[in-house]
């Protein structure tokens, strides 16, 4: 059973073509730069024959006609006849209160999608035209979309809920949702099958570490708590986004920068996190290369991204009533060994101890910790799109 999984972004568009038998990668791709100039799209399939199409991509409909025709290319694709597709899995990013697990697209659905832009203007909407678009060319296909925010459904009000007058929760649903719920769900569930557990028995905190990063507390199997909420910019300082700050800072700030509303949340999403505090970049192997030279700015918002992590650590194992697993995913937690490492050395207090050696991989399922450790570190790579791939055939079939 062949599934796509699709992610539309605003100017870009990833995508992943899954044989749901053996749980394998046909051919995965990225169209880049929709509606600018210099737009193009990279594709690889599972010969390892690259496809590089450098081509006007005038808007999203175009640039899903332009994929169809490379996932059908005679050399460079998979397979013959998008007729061979038999399920289309569409990444959405806020589902909202209304949806609390994937669901099969219909007229209704996409209706209330429409209705939830609100919540996620920067999101939803690109989301919404890809699931169109892909209705349009391939009609007698079924459409699955899977929520970000949906392994964050079970939380329970007092974890939602924001101490603000409760009115407006009521009138505009301002609350916490939570994201990365897919990549979060990946992950827990497999930590648990590599310690050979039932999930709904573990206490596991997994930190997603990315250029959003974001950290759960999943206990009986789902999201009991996350740092991310109404949007994705709480929680950690992130590579521009600021994480955690003092609300009052905002008014303060555009009253005396002068800032519009448009211009503080440029501040706040754009300029902020770990490039705002160095100066120099929102990408850790940079700042971990301006810190090893010496640069103290670099080194602060890499401590401020570890300290972070190690306080929400504390807290969930307390809101969790105790802790089995540390999971780390995510470009950075899977690749920086040297920002695990500053993270386990601050939960040192607890007996853990790093295995160094262990340590010392990239990108693949491995423990951390040292057998007897109170609780096991491990890294998981996420897999999204995997995740993405199976409800959608589960809801299909
Ligand atoms: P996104 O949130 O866009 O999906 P990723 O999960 O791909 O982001 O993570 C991107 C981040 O991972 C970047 O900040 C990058 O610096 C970091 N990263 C990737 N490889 C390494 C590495 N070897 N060492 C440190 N950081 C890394």
């Amino acid at each position: 059973m062949l599934v796509l999984v699709v992610n539309c972004g605003s100017s870009s568009i990833k995508y992943k073509l899954m044989d749901m038998v053996q749980e394998s990668v046909l051919l995965s791709g990225l169209s880049e730069r929709i509606g600018i100039a210099g737009s193009r799209i990279k594709q690889e399939n599972n010969k390892g024959e690259e496809l590089v199409l450098e081509q006007d991509l005038p808007n999203h409909k175009v640039a899903l006609e332009t994929i169809l025709n490379c996932i059908t290319d005679p050399k460079y694709g998979a397979i013959k006849d998008t007729a061979e597709i038999k399920a289309v899995g569409h990444r959405v990013v806020h589902g909202g209160e209304k949806f609390n697990k994937s669901v099969v697209i219909d007229a209704e659905l996409m209706k209330v999608l429409e209705e939830m832009s609100e919540l996620a203007p920067l999101h939803n909407p690109p989301n919404i035209v890809g699931i169109k678009t892909c209705q349009e060319l391939m009609p007698n296909v079924a459409h699955v979309a899977v929520f970000d925010t949906a392994f964050h459904s079970a939380m329970s009000k007092q974890a939602y809920t924001y101490a603000i007058p409760y009115e407006y929760y009521e009138k505009y649903k301002i609350r916490r949702y939570g994201f990365h719920g897919t990549s979060h769900k990946f992950v827990s569930h497999r930590a648990a099958e590599i310690l050979g557990k039932p999930v709904k028995e573990l206490k596991i905190v997994v930190c997603h570490l990315g250029n959003g990063s974001s950290i759960s507390a999943v206990g009986n199997g789902v999201s009991q708590d996350t740092s991310m909420g109404f949007t994705p910019l709480p929680g950690l300082p992130m590579g521009t986004r600021t994480g955690d700050m003092d609300p009052a800072i905002v008014p303060f700030l555009m009253e005396k920068e002068k800032l519009s509303i448009e211009e503080i949340g440029n501040v706040m999403n754009k300029k902020s996190g770990v490039l705002g505090v160095s100066g120099i970049s929102s990408d850790f192997r940079d700042l971990e290369d301006a810190a090893n030279k010496g640069n103290e700015r670099a080194e602060l918002a890499l401590d401020m991204f570890a300290y972070g992590i190690i306080k929400y650590i504390g807290a969930y194992t307390a809101a969790l009533g105790g802790l089995d697993a540390v999971v780390f995913t995510g470009g950075i937690g899977e690749n920086s060994m040297t920002m695990r490492a500053k993270i386990l050395k601050g939960l040192a207090y607890t007996g853990l101890q790093i295995d160094e050696e262990k340590n010392n991989s990239r990108g693949k399922e491995v423990i951390i910790s040292k057998p007897g450790a109170p609780f096991v570190a491990m890294v998981v790579p996420t897999n999204e799109e995997l995740m993405i791939a199976r409800e959608t055939k589960e809801l299909v079939q």
